[in-house]
């Protein structure tokens, strides 16, 4: 079933009716409190929507009847809640926004087509009045992707996708499948799962973004050892764009000249709209073999990962914690809660083999064909246990499976005491590692040391490993702090500034998988330079020349 927008909330994570997991939770506030050097945490809770203004409403009669008549009134839409739950994405910093109800931006309507024409009637109607698009798939963006500016236009709609949602075909024998862009995660991997298949694409997102945002983003899956990035799985296309219709023919390689699907995969709306894709899909894995280990030393798993990686040993998932975070969610889970027998025993069985009071979580998974799996889950053990690896078994690994996608429901409960709750994530060169590892969680910890509300406050960072390739791997950090709630838009801009200048200064790019934004954007020409971004700028300019298309995204 397609998800309604309606069952789900407007300012913060997820369905509306979900579980909030720190619920009773009465021990875990004094914890955090304690670990953030804070004292008793403020109750800070959302704005409700009848709170709520919204900018006044910028499309004026005229343009509203000319928007009807092309596309048809049903599918034009200005509700309050409408206009509300499309005026940001799902950032942190979307939510310091959407919460307070300093709401400085929202679209003026929200367009729902439900065909390529209908998409190209809106981009005509748009150039042709000087109307901002903002296409919106799941709205699930975290770099401010999705954020309803309206640019030098004078207003703005939300082209909402997810009416756009059919499998249009599976090709079996050459194992694609073409679907509208609209497409939900969840319902895409459902349609392909009917048929024996999977894409493979398990962002932490998944439930709630869609297949076209996935590729307008570059995101990252999961499993992407196995699957790949969108990027790479991305292997056709049609892009409606005020120009017309761009079609990239799916080919399995090509030599006629530059691969354009590469100015798709990261266009993030600026470039055109893509309505439909054709993606690279596989069997369905008949075994899946996910096990957890531990280090003494994040780097010396960083180490066993690189050479998985380079012995090609074909896994689908590697993620290591540093012992920060690894702390962190066992404590903050049993926060309150004595420890048992069981934990005592554990933790002298660890300290016996050498990991120390906070070791590192490595969850390794395998999946694929039952022979295949058994081979690469004996070599990727080998590797693991050479590089001082210890097993902690399958359970902690399969509870990491299944509750891959519950995570983000703990930040609005977070949120609502007063707490920040933000992740960032970049990528380097294997070489590189631990230099730009070691400068951005310095750049956090300062900055948030140096923004705190309160003397002798601070934050704390995690990280992991996220996504390994030949020559590198992505870290991914969540940082979380208390809010100096007067300040706390400017307190986290300092904060991301210092993180993104320090992602910059060591070597590692401004986004691995998030993409760019608003956000980003500051960073980008010190990522492509000059030349690269004068680049993007003529695409722009010729596939958007009124430049109605997502405007303040992407392009510095
Ligand atoms: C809790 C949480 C966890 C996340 N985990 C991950 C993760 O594990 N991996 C990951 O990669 N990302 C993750 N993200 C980020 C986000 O989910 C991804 O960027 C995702 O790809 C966005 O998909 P969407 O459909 O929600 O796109 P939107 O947020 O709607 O849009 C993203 C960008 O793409 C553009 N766009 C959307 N649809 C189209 C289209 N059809 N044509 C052209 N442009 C389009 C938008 O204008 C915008 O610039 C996470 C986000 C949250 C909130």
């Amino acid at each position: 079933m397609p998800i309604d927008r309606r069952d789900t909330r407007w300012n913060g994570w997820g369905w509306s009716r979900a579980h909030n997991p720190l619920e009773g939770r009465d021990a875990a506030w004094p914890w955090i409190a304690a670990a953030l050097g804070t004292g008793e945490l403020p109750r800070t809770p959302a704005k409700s929507l009848e709170e709520i203004a919204l900018p006044a409403n910028r499309l004026d009669a005229g343009l509203r009847g000319a928007l009807a008549a092309a596309i048809g009134a049903d599918k034009v839409r200005a509700s309050l809640f409408e206009r509300a739950a499309h005026a940001r994405g799902k950032s942190f910093h979307d939510l310091l926004y959407l919460r307070s109800g300093r709401i400085d931006a929202a679209p003026d309507a929200v367009v729902y087509p439900n065909s390529r024409d209908d998409v190209m009637r809106v981009l005509l109607w748009a150039s042709e009045h000087g109307v901002a698009i903002v296409p919106f798939g799941g709205g699930s963006s975290v770099v401010g992707g999705v954020t309803a500016a309206r640019g030098s236009q004078r207003a703005c709609v939300a082209l909402d996708l997810t009416e756009m949602r059919k499998v249009v075909a599976v090709d079996p024998v050459s194992m694609t499948a073409t679907a509208e862009a609209g497409i939900y995660g969840s319902d895409l991997e459902a349609a392909l799962n009917a048929q024996g298949f999977t894409l493979g694409h398990f962002p932490q997102s998944y439930e709630f973004s869609t297949l076209g945002g996935w590729i307008a983003a570059r995101g990252a899956g999961q499993q992407s050892n196995r699957y790949g990035k969108a990027e790479e799985w991305f292997a056709g296309g049609e892009i409606a764009t005020p120009k017309g219709l761009w079609q990239i023919k799916a080919m399995p390689a090509s030599a006629a000249g530059p691969d354009l699907r590469t100015l798709v995969a990261g266009s993030e709306g600026a470039f055109g709209v893509l309505t439909s894709a054709t993606v690279r899909i596989h069997r369905l894995a008949r075994t899946r073999d996910y096990r957890a280990f531990l280090f003494a030393d994040f780097f010396k798993g960083a180490e066993a990962i690189r050479e998985i990686v380079h012995l090609e040993i074909p896994v689908a998932s590697l993620r290591l914690s540093d012992a920060d975070e690894t702390y962190f969610f066992q404590a903050f889970g049993k926060a309150g809660q004595e420890p048992t027998l069981k934990d005592r025993l554990q933790r002298r069985y660890l300290s016996a083999r050498g990991l120390g009071a906070r070791p590192c979580a490595l969850i390794f998974g395998v999946e694929g064909p039952t022979s295949a799996v058994a081979v690469a889950s004996v070599q990727a053990r080998h590797i693991l246990r050479a590089h001082g690896a210890v097993a902690a078994g399958r359970g902690p690994a399969e509870r990491w499976f299944a509750g891959r996608f519950h995570g983000p429901y703990s930040r609005d409960p977070l949120m609502d005491r007063g707490l920040g709750v933000d992740t960032l994530e970049t990528a380097t060169t294997w070489s590189n590692l631990k230099r730009l590892y070691d400068g951005v969680r310095e750049a956090l910890e300062r900055a948030m040391r140096e923004t705190a509300p309160a003397k002798g406050a601070h934050g704390i960072v995690l990280g992991h490993v996220s996504h390994s390739y030949h020559d590198g791997a992505s870290l991914y950090f969540t940082y979380i702090y208390p809010r100096d709630l007067p300040r706390e838009i400017e307190q986290w801009q300092a904060i991301k500034k210092a993180a993104s200048d320090a992602i910059i200064a060591n070597g590692g790019t401004i986004s691995h998988h998030h993409g760019v934004g608003e956000d980003h954007l500051p960073w980008l020409e010190a990522e492509k330079g000059v030349i690269g971004v004068n680049v993007l700028r003529a695409i722009k300019r010729e596939l958007d020349p009124a430049g109605v298309l997502n405007p303040g995204k992407l392009i510095p």
